[in-house]
């Protein structure tokens, strides 16, 4: 299995390769180049696995000059024994019709950690293949929960360096409190005053400076990315789809071959496209409902083929989907071009030049076809937040909560009682003071750690430890820069 680049189908680079460097040198990105078939028989052997055999066969799949020792090595050392679920993942029904696919049962408590525990092995491995030797850069911008999630997976992991960018005022008080106590030698933390637009550009940007790709060549190190531009993040967030279907037939809550929705809390475009890709593979599923909160840049793309950043950005209580350009709807936009690179070339100078672009009529066509969307603010999402907690005795945090009240909107609006799995993406302790204070408890003045013992006192559930070890911790990394800094500060920090 080959993959191409967005923006230049005859490059071809495989899998390690795409992994190893991250991102196509002329700043496109890998995709690959056809998508395997799940039969229905496949589907069905699948659902009698746990979930480390699924992702390994899943994998191989994509990741064809992996060997099957190598691939076994990287999903076992990702998943075993690293998950307070001992299934990885756990589906969780809230109501007739609709499940919650829990993906934060990993050490940092996000979905981030079912890519990110196994990205470390995978872009080992694909170096030892295609660069021996060089110390691999990682630079990561975060909108919150990516950050945390790299650093606990690259700590320490011989071979890689990290530095991660976080918008200073636009995360969670936990978020960067678990950014800023991060141990581990070989990584650094860096505030930036700025949204995580400006990271993700500024960081991109450096991606792509072949001067200064060169001077890190010469000493003996490379980029990469563990942002969801790395194929190596994306191809694992495909597993736990196809497992959550396997899942739904092995309790019968389906029978083989039933179709089924996925509605996903979206910020980069990341977690949907994966259930996208998976749905190219043959799983049965009939609509992908996109989730956004008040930086609904996406709604109004799937419902107009309109996409326009240029609108004021939000700060909202479901920080990690606060951003206005989703970086792997590139991705989706070469797939819904049947692979034309000049027309996903045409559209993104397009967003570059004018910060919008308009779908072509068929190219808007397939994307109704297969998806759904719709958003909402943050007095929704805390009334949400409230009756679910009310009606299921379900806690779920401020990003699931926009999702779980665009899955009820979207049912509401067409009657569709089709089964549908619902991602959630976080553990609600992450976003203690929201949470707290959507369940209509008083949050003034207390601190982080009063109020995650407040909302544990309130609901019964309980503290992650991952969460409850950090009470008491003094913060190692203080660095703050403007957005134009942040060359100046990989070039101080890896001493170029
Ligand atoms: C990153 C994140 C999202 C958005 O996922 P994308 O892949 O960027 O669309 C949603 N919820 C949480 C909790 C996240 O950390």
């Amino acid at each position: 299995m080959n993959y191409n680049s967005t923006c230049d189908s005859h490059r071809t680079a495989s899998a390690a390769e795409a992994i190893a460097t991250g991102i196509s040198r002329e700043g496109g990105l890998f995709v690959p180049e056809r998508f395997p078939q799940l039969t229905q028989e496949r589907l069905l052997q699948l659902s009698k696995l746990s979930y480390i055999e699924r992702a390994k066969d899943i994998l191989g799949e994509y990741l064809t000059d992996f060997t099957e020792e190598e691939l076994y090595r990287c999903v076992s050392g990702a998943y075993a024994g690293k998950f307070d679920d001992e299934s990885v993942t756990n589906l969780a029904r809230l109501s007739d019709n609709a499940y919650l696919l829990e993906l934060w049962h990993g050490p940092t408590c996000a979905f981030k950690d079912m890519a990110l525990q196994l990205l470390p092995h995978l872009l080992t491995t694909s170096a030892k293949k295609v660069v021996d030797g060089k110390e691999i850069v990682i630079l990561v911008a975060t909108s919150g929960d990516t950050g945390k999630a790299a650093l606990e997976g690259f700590k320490d992991v011989p071979g890689t360096r990290m530095l991660v960018f976080y918008p200073e005022q636009g995360v969670s008080p936990m978020q960067k409190l678990q950014m800023t106590t991060q141990e581990g030698g070989n990584v650094a933390v860096c505030g930036i005053r700025g949204n995580f637009d400006d990271a993700q550009t500024a960081v991109k940007r450096i991606f792509t400076d072949q001067a200064l790709a060169e001077r890190l060549e010469r000493s003996g190190r490379m980029f990469s990315s563990a942002n969801s531009i790395n194929w190596g993040r994306l191809a694992p967030q495909i597993v736990y789809y196809i497992s959550a279907y396997c899942d739904l037939l092995a309790d019968e809550e389906i029978a083989l071959g039933d179709p089924i929705n996925i509605c996903v809390p979206t910020g980069n475009f990341g977690n949907i496209l994966a259930a996208y890709y998976a749905k190219r593979m043959g799983l049965p599923v009939a609509r992908l409902i996109c989730a956004s909160n008040e930086n609904n840049v996406l709604t109004e793309f799937i419902e107009t083929g309109v996409y326009n950043r240029n609108r004021p950005f939000r700060t909202t209580i479901s920080p990690s989907m606060d951003i206005l350009i989703s970086s792997n709807l590139e991705r989706l936009l070469y797939a819904l071009a049947d692979n034309d690179d000049a027309q996903v070339r045409a559209l993104m100078d397009s967003l570059n030049a004018e910060g919008s672009y308009t779908l072509p009529a068929p190219m808007l066509e397939r994307l109704r076809d297969e998806f759904a969307a719709g958003c909402c603010d943050d007095d929704a999402t805390r009334a949400a937040i409230r009756a679910t907690f009310d009606t299921y005795s379900y806690l779920c945090d401020p990003h699931t909560a926009v999702a779980v009240k665009v899955y009820q909107d979207y049912v509401a609006r067409t009657g569709d009682s089709t089964k549908t799995v619902i991602a959630s993406t976080a553990n609600p302790f992450k976003f203690s003071h929201s949470v707290l204070e959507a369940l209509g408890e008083p949050v003034e003045g207390l601190a982080e750690f009063e109020l995650v013992e407040r909302l544990a006192g309130r609901t019964g559930c309980e503290i992650p430890a991952g969460l409850a070890s950090l009470k008491g911790k003094a913060p190692r990394f203080s660095d703050v820069c403007d957005r134009e800094g942040i060359l100046d500060y990989v070039v101080e920090q890896l001493g170029l």
